[in-house]
């Protein structure tokens, strides 16, 4: 046996060895997920609301996890929205853009990635909005665009106040102008919300970044963020490198942006339900709330009485 052969078996032997590294979908399927402590069993974060109990690490939400999360489990009916016609441009990158599309919809199970629902919080009837970020990076399209507007519109129908749960970096280059143009769309909706006097609620949650935040993530009556979200338009080190200056520990997270004054209150996820309740309770019937909040002693209550008034 010369030594070629020996390093070739010797090659095997340790192959056989190493375990091969889980592949995105194995980690996926796996009933394990990994936080500050090493391996965490997802079972055990779901019943925490996905709260990682030792380092309260936020970890993400579908859009049904969320609406769970805010309105009990099945407590909302999905709205379809339309769908426009897929990649008009006809882009192609290192992939079409039609596949990267039927992979997302595949992982999801969404047609887009803006899930629209109504429910009820408070006994408070509410049009919602959430992004799924395993769908292209909850980035916005055409029919993002055309999700939000159905939710604004439904919410104008049928006089609900609308709640929008923000996550995504921002616009989908693959649709060029046809995204940029999904910002003044989502304003204008806005704008016909607030000219309604309906309440506009957002939530930022981890991640929220570019055009989103630069749009319909920061006109809101009342922003809330997730504890630790990046709430942000550019990144850290683009910005670092053109003001060439250290940038504040913590820039860009919710406890960050909320002192710079873009967040009215950060809210765990688990009191999310209620204070959203409370909110949406004391801008719908502002004085008569106001006023009996007033009364109350607690500070929670005089904070979110601040934060609506
Ligand atoms: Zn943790």
């Amino acid at each position: 046996m010369n030594w070629i052969t020996k390093a070739l078996r010797f090659g095997e032997k340790i192959k056989k060895v190493i375990k091969k590294r889980a592949s995105k979908e194995e980690i996926a399927n796996s009933d394990w997920t990994s936080c500050c402590k090493g391996p965490i069993l997802k079972k055990d974060l779901e019943d925490n609301l996905w709260v990682c109990p030792s380092c309260n690490k936020h970890h993400r939400l579908n859009p049904r996890q969320r609406f769970d999360v805010l309105f009990g489990k099945n407590n909302y009916e999905i709205l379809k929205t339309p769908i426009p016609k897929d990649d008009p441009l006809n882009w192609n990158d290192s992939k079409p853009y039609v596949d990267r599309l039927k992979i997302a919809r595949k992982k999801t199970g969404m047609d887009c990635s803006m899930m629209v629902v109504k429910s009820t919080i408070n006994n408070i009837n509410i049009t919602a909005i959430a992004s799924d970020f395993d769908f292209m990076g909850a980035s916005i399209e055409a029919a993002e665009g055309e999700a939000f507007l159905y939710a604004s519109q439904h919410a104008i129908e049928n006089q609900h106040p609308l709640l929008v749960v923000t996550s995504g970096g921002g616009m989908r280059m693959q649709a060029s102008m046809i995204s940029l143009s999904q910002m003044p769309r989502t304003t204008l909706a806005i704008n016909e919300l607030k000219k309604n006097n309906l309440p506009y609620i957002v939530l930022l949650t981890d991640p929220t970044a570019g055009g989103i935040t630069a749009s319909y993530a920061m006109l809101g009556d009342i922003h809330l963020a997730e504890p630790g979200a990046l709430i942000a338009f550019a990144g850290a080190r683009v910005i670092q490198g053109t003001v060439r200056e250290e940038l504040p520990e913590g820039f860009q997270k919710s406890e960050y942006v909320e002192k710079t004054g873009f967040v009215d209150l950060i809210v765990e996820r688990k009191d999310l339900k209620e204070k959203i309740g409370k909110l949406l309770s004391i801008l719908l019937k502002k004085n008569s709330s106001i006023n009996s909040l007033l009364n109350e002693t607690s500070e929670d209550s005089k904070k979110l009485t601040k934060v609506a008034s």
